[in-house]
């Protein structure tokens, strides 16, 4: 390809809107432009990428004995009814509605869609197990679309569903899956880490999520260097305390705290550390309002709420539930003299003595209270999200945290979608049964931004060989002098002639510009063909990710070209 052929419009400044690398680097590099918020079209050097990436992941999938179908974007209602999740799955869903009154969604996923197709064709066991994806654009109306192609409304996704005969097919598949979207990411050249995940609303048993260690990462993770475990905190078990020694229960002592509602608010008008305080939350757990009691500096976790109460439905009570079930205004909730049911405390709040409560009165807090002796817990459990420090729940070291991006998960379902929607197969006995799925997405578009930030500089990106829009680029230094450009011409043919993806900057531009552009754009090698060289027939050869160049033999260069290109491919292939 010739530049001046291509369209890649480049921007010298920084676009304003763009908070992280990726994002900037792929509108300052002319790889997508913005049609609406979360929502992208991909310019030539960027759709060539996204391409390199399906490719890959198609490659893995197939490995594994996957089999890419294409489905619709456009889905009926009816199956999303069935299984529930047209009213669960919530505001992130993109409806519709026909011409006649059917109503539709844009896919945000593809679970219902798939187990229906497969509801109408697989009877019996023989059919079994299956792996079947595809590559496909996705829609979610995000609250907050934001950094580019990391959190958009548009998106591409691999989504591969595997159905099994039981738990032992599940296994098996969701080991291949596990493999595959780790040689998927090795090969992207993407740093990442896999975190054993929560199941949240999709249902299930096993899951991890694959994610890239970033600060603008919006799931916060916890990883063990001991032992390697890594978990998102809101998976990440939290161990009960150890007991100190008991200290003497301090009569109660009641507080005014005017206006002092918060956790800051109370500690700091009481000069104590938050730790000291116990916060009362207020939920409602299918219908039913429960109070939950946890240590002033910690956030509680509503996945693990939700599984100690077994609800479906959870949610922090409004302010007139709060109002009824503690006699006070919001803010001053407390565990004494409280009337709900259910009174369900975090592990540390068991080792706790003497700390402050709200007082269910307006501007009233309690000091000193005491589990046993002022109110009953009907229940402890693990309920707050783990935190740098804890200790791990393996090996008892201390974690670490990080933030992260998730790039890629792997869920095992079971049958919650093939119960819905009535997907069964027949044993060798003549016995049905549900088939058991598992569910495992890959964000392409997500992984090219992810790609780009782990790898990229000042100047702009340092594109993966594997993933290369592509491969080398040749630069005239003044296209208006020959034999540089006759020669630049030359290689230009000669390197497109033996395979290799390589563009000739051809524009008479300043070679300021054209080195910049080739920086920003990040092809991994690059040819500069000078006067100076052109003397003893030689041009000069850079790789993108070093500092170093060297003077290469013409004739020499496209066995050189092609050989950096097997290593650098070679470099990135998982053993
Ligand atoms: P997140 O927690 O980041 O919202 P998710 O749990 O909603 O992700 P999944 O439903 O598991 O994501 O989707 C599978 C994959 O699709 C994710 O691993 C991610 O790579 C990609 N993905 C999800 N939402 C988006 C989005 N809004 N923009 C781009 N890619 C996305
Ligand atoms: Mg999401």
């Amino acid at each position: 390809m010739r530049v001046s052929w291509m369209y890649a419009p480049t921007l010298r400044e920084l676009p304003a809107e763009a908070e992280i690398a990726s994002h900037r680097l792929m509108l300052r590099a002319g790889l997508m432009r913005k049609l609406v918020s979360g929502v992208y079209s991909y310019l030539p050097l960027g759709y060539r990428v996204i391409r390199r990436v399906e490719q890959i992941v198609r490659e893995e999938m197939d490995r594994q004995g996957g089999l890419e179908i294409l489905m619709s974007a456009l889905q009926p209602a009816e199956l999303w009814k069935a299984s529930k999740r047209w009213e669960e799955y919530g505001p992130e869903m993109f409806k519709l509605t026909d011409r006649s009154g059917r109503e539709f969604c844009l896919g945000p996923t593809h679970e219902e869609i798939f187990t229906a197709l497969i509801r109408d064709e697989v009877r019996s066991y023989r059919q079994l197990p299956l792996l079947l994806y595809q590559i496909q654009t996705k829609y979610r109306d995000e609250i907050r679309p934001r950094f580019g192609l990391m959190r958009a409304r548009e998106f591409i996704m691999k989504d591969l569903y595997s159905f099994d005969r039981d738990e032992a097919g599940l296994d098996v598949s969701y080991r291949k899956m596990y493999e595959a979207y780790s040689r998927v990411f090795f090969r992207c050249g993407i740093s990442y880490m896999v975190v054993e995940a929560d199941v949240g609303a999709m249902g299930g048993t096993d899951s991890h999520e694959f994610v890239i260690v970033t600060e603008s990462g919006e799931a916060d993770l916890v990883f063990c260097t001991q032992c390697g475990y890594a978990a998102n905190v809101e998976r990440a078990e939290c161990r009960a305390p150890n007991k100190t020694a008991d200290s003497e229960m301090l009569p109660l002592e009641e507080v005014e705290t005017p206006e002092m509602r918060t956790i800051d608010e109370v500690s700091g008008f009481l000069g104590v550390q938050p730790s000291q305080l116990v916060k009362t939350l207020i939920y409602v757990a299918d219908g039913v309002p429960v109070a939950v009691l946890i240590r002033g500096d910690r956030d509680l976790n509503e996945a693990k709420l939700r599984r100690v109460l077994g609800a479906t439905n959870i949610a922090l009570a409004d302010e007139e539930t709060i109002t009824k079930v503690t006699g006070a205004p919001v803010g001053f909730a407390g565990p004494i003299g409280l009337s709900v049911g259910c009174l369900i405390a975090d592990l540390e709040v068991e080792a706790m003595t003497n700390f402050i409560v709200g007082g269910n009165a307006r501007d009233l807090h309690i000091k000193n209270a005491n589990v046993g002796r002022d109110f009953k817990v009907t229940r402890y459990a693990d309920l707050r999200n783990a935190v740098q420090g804890d200790p791990c729940p393996r090996c008892g070291a201390r974690l670490n945290s990080a933030k992260g991006t998730e790039v890629g998960h792997i869920f095992k379902l079971g049958t919650k979608y093939s119960q819905a929607l009535g997907a069964r197969y027949v044993d060798e006995n003549g016995q049905e049964h549900p088939i058991i799925m598992g569910s495992y997405g890959i964000g392409i578009t997500r992984t090219v931004a992810a790609i780009i930030e782990s790898n990229h500089d000042d100047d702009g990106i340092i594109w993966p060989m594997s993933v290369a829009p592509y491969q080398a680029v040749v630069i005239p230094i003044n296209v208006t002098e020959e034999p540089q450009r006759t020669t630049a011409e030359e290689i230009y043919s000669e390197l497109g002639r033996r395979g290799v993806e390589v563009v000739l900057d051809d524009r008479n531009e300043r070679p300021g510009v054209k080195f910049k552009d080739a920086d920003l754009i990040g092809y991994p090698i690059r040819i500069v063909v000078g006067p100076r060289g052109l003397d003893a027939r030689q041009v000069e050869v850079k790789l993108r990710r070093s500092k170093e160049a060297k003077m290469v033999d013409i004739a020499a260069l496209p066995d050189l070209v092609l050989s950096i290109i097997r290593e650098e491919v070679a470099a990135l292939t998982p053993q």
